[in-house]
């Protein structure tokens, strides 16, 4: 994926001021920064739930959100937004589970409702299902997967939204701090899913606050701050030997 002098303001406000960034395919590439940095609108880019103002993302090459039409870029239909979308999975602080589905239906759903005729990802109910399953395992929730989201702690929730993200085979899964609503006990369970993943060749985009899981698990780690990437690096460049001012007091703060 291809991130290529994105902006983005709100108003007056100038959120993303011309960030890129190249994700390769597999890898593993970790987003940490102060809050209000940019780094949600960021994330919220690359799945086209934020329009950018300026620059544009490709992914395998082909242009989210937009076509090119003669000289110009042209917002794709809405239907083409979804479709496009499906290679992507999200992850998000609040879990956003469908409360009135159960944890196996919440899994399900997106492969059962959002894929065209014709697309070859497309499955029978029953083998949808079942890949479901397989998925809630995954997770270590297979014992879990009729129970409603209620009844379920934080962070089984969050172990069943990583599962329905899986669900429709995504090139990239995008996390928004997965574990900043949970109580700490319930932290590494996620975690400890996403590490397992991380080493699954699925690529993955996290924003995180927990430095100590991202000095294990990233292979990039990319500090923003006011809607810039000051610098990014190996683990060990950018926690150990940051080359920015900005960075080394960011990391004196949090750690
Ligand atoms: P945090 O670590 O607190 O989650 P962040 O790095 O994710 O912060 P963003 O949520 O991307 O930061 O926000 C960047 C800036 O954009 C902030 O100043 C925020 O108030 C502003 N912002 C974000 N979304 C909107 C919106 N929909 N409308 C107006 N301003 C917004
Ligand atoms: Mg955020």
């Amino acid at each position: 994926m291809d991130i290529s002098t994105v902006r983005k303001s709100f108003g007056a406000t100038e959120v993303l001021k011309g960030v890129s960034l190249s994700v390769p395919p597999g890898g593993v590439t970790v987003i940490v920064g102060p809050s209000g940095s940019g780094k949600s609108t960021l994330l919220r880019t690359i799945n086209h739930l934020e329009k950018v103002d300026g620059g544009y993302i490709t992914i395998d090459g082909r242009l989210v959100g937009y076509q090119v039409r003669g000289t110009k870029l042209h917002e794709l239909r809405e239907k083409d937004i979804l479709q496009q979308r499906t290679d992507i999975g999200m992850v998000f602080q609040n879990f956003n589970l469908f409360p009135h589905l159960t944890a196996l239906e919440n899994v399900a759903e997106a492969p059962l409702v959002a894929l065209r005729p014709g697309d070859p990802r497309r499955r029978t109910t029953a083998e949808v299902r079942a890949r479901a399953l397989e998925l809630l395992d995954r997770v270590s929730l297979k014992d879990r997967a009729d129970a409603y989201p209620r009844q379920l702690s934080g962070g089984q929730q969050q172990r069943v939204a990583i599962a329905r993200a899986l669900a429709l085979d995504p090139k990239i899964l995008l996390f928004d701090e997965p574990t900043s609503a949970l109580d700490p006990e319930l932290v590494n369970e996620v975690l400890d899913v996403i590490r397992e993943l991380a080493t699954s060749g699925t690529t993955l985009i996290i924003v995180t606050h927990e430095m100590g899981f991202a000095r294990d698990v990233a292979d990039t780690v990319v500090f923003m701050d006011q809607g810039q990437i000051v610098e990014s690096g190996t683990p060990q460049d950018i926690f150990t030997n940051p080359r920015e001012e900005r960075t080394r007091s960011f990391f004196s703060k949090v750690i």
